[in-house]
């Protein structure tokens, strides 16, 4: 732990409280009530998004032996790729997008908890739950992202209902679409976006594209304003730069290198490096962003404070030994962070947990991820890489990958294929 404790509180609040209290005392967690008394051997996995289900059951998979209990603090998930097209107004609501676990429980013996987890110890093997105790032999983290809200002067625990980031699938995501409804047709709608690294390198820019399909359907004199942190667009720029001319000129204004460092609720308003005042009718406010709470309460991120350093093989973190993290959190090389990513990383991580729980060799990534991206409710754009290990980091082969030739509507359909099937991966 290399935060101090007093800012640390400040920052995430008191369910993390205890996460720390947990976390430098290890005696707090063992003094719990143990929910799940270990009979054999035991992977516990946190988080039930898109690195936590598919660990959970490739291990199964891989050792039906090895009993896998999942924690989780929803009864259910809600998938990030494609909530743009429900703020588009292209999808009715969010139920194509949820996922529930009864199936990996029926399916292959995963044993699925809801609760919170509060705290790792990771000397003593055992997590803090909002339920009680559970001990591991081997841990996968896989908590997704946390914001660095604490960079933003004025930003409170009410921002996000003022000002949604709609980063996080669910009722922010229900919250923007309402909030653009309700805005009059010659309106401003503003959306800052973190400098790199974030979740979903394409995301903002696409979520700029489907907001603009909203305005030219629904509020033809309106337009949205796109504040870059980033000194240029960081994902499939030619493509996005070519939808914008082609569909939406006059809509989009994107502006670079421009770092929102304050917000005021009041006057609905964002303050741009600190000197520049941006009004907007509503404004999609999206934080930097760092790993998961409780893998920053658990001490699994690096010197950066911010993403969780890992074995580029076996996932497991270079901090805690028998703690692995995978998907957003982790700091996995040229792999973007992405759904698709912490599909691939769960993936090799569970083989390799299964190898080393086995004394069997373990096996190298091979990571693929393509990223789609919408344009309009029926043209996408795709990014595609292929990653292996090289001297020790993971790195994208060589002309390995790439972005599609065109906009087209044969990607939309690519990308329809993908979300079914890599949502069907993850709950059956
Ligand atoms: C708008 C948008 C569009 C996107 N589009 C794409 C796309 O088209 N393709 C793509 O590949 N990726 C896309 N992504 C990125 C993708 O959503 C993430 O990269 C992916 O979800 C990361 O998986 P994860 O397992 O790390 O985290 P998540 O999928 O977020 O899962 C984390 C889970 O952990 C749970 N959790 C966290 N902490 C605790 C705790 N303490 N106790 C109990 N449970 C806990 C959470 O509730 C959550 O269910 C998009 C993201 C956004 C925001």
């Amino acid at each position: 732990m290399t935060l101090d404790r007093r800012s640390f509180i400040k920052l995430l609040g008191s369910a993390s409280a205890v996460a720390l209290a947990g976390c430098a005392g290890a005696p707090m967690v063992s003094a719990m009530p143990e929910i799940m008394p270990k009979t054999g051997r035991r992977v516990v996995v946190i988080g039930g998004g898109y690195g936590g289900t598919i660990a959970a059951k490739y291990i199964r998979m891989g050792d039906p032996s090895i009993e896998v209990v999942m924690i989780e603090r929803n009864d259910h998930f809600i998938s990030c790729p494609f909530s743009n097209l429900y703020i588009g107004g292209v999808l009715k609501d969010l139920s194509p997008l949820t996922i529930k676990y009864d199936k990996l429980a029926a399916n292959h013996g995963v044993k699925v908890v809801q609760a919170e987890v509060t705290a790792i110890d990771a000397a003593g093997k055992m997590v803090a739950t909002s339920k009680g105790r559970i001990s591991y032999d081997r841990l996968v983290v896989s908590p997704g992202i946390d914001f660095r809200t604490e960079e933003l002067e004025g930003y409170n625990a009410s921002t996000p209902e003022i000002m949604p980031h709609a980063w996080k699938a669910g009722p922010q995501t229900l919250l923007l679409r309402k909030q653009l409804e309700q805005m009059k047709d010659g309106g401003t709608v503003v959306l800052s976006m973190p400098l790199a690294p974030f979740r979903c390198p394409p995301g903002p820019y696409e979520r700029t594209s489907m907001i603009a399909y909203y305005l030219k359907q629904h509020k033809p004199k309106s337009k949205i304003i796109l504040l870059d942190a980033n000194p240029d667009i960081v994902s499939k720029k030619g493509l996005f730069l070519k939808g914008w001319k082609k569909h939406y000129e006059g809509i989009i204004d994107y502006r670079a290198a421009k770092k929102v460092t304050a917000v005021d609720t009041k006057n609905m308003a964002v303050l741009v490096d600190g000197v520049e005042d941006i009004k907007g009718d509503v404004i999609n406010l999206i934080p930097p962003q760092r790993a998961g709470g409780i893998a920053v309460s658990a001490g699994l991120v690096g010197e950066d404070k911010k993403w969780c350093p890992v074995n580029v093989t076996t996932f497991e973190s270079t901090i805690h030994k028998n703690i692995h993290v995978i998907g957003d959190a982790s700091i996995a090389g040229a792999m973007p962070k992405s759904g698709y990513s912490a599909n691939a990383e769960a993936k090799v991580c569970a083989i390799n947990i299964v190898a080393l729980m086995n004394g069997r060799d373990t096996t190298e990534l091979s990571g693929l991820n393509v990223c789609y991206s919408f344009l309009t409710n029926k043209e996408a754009v795709s990014v595609a890489g292929v990653y292996k290990v090289a001297d020790g980091k993971i790195i994208a082969v060589p002309n390995a990958g790439g972005v599609s030739p065109d906009l087209s509507e044969l990607e939309a359909v690519y990308a329809e294929s993908w979300l079914k099937n890599i949502l069907a991966d993850m709950s059956t």
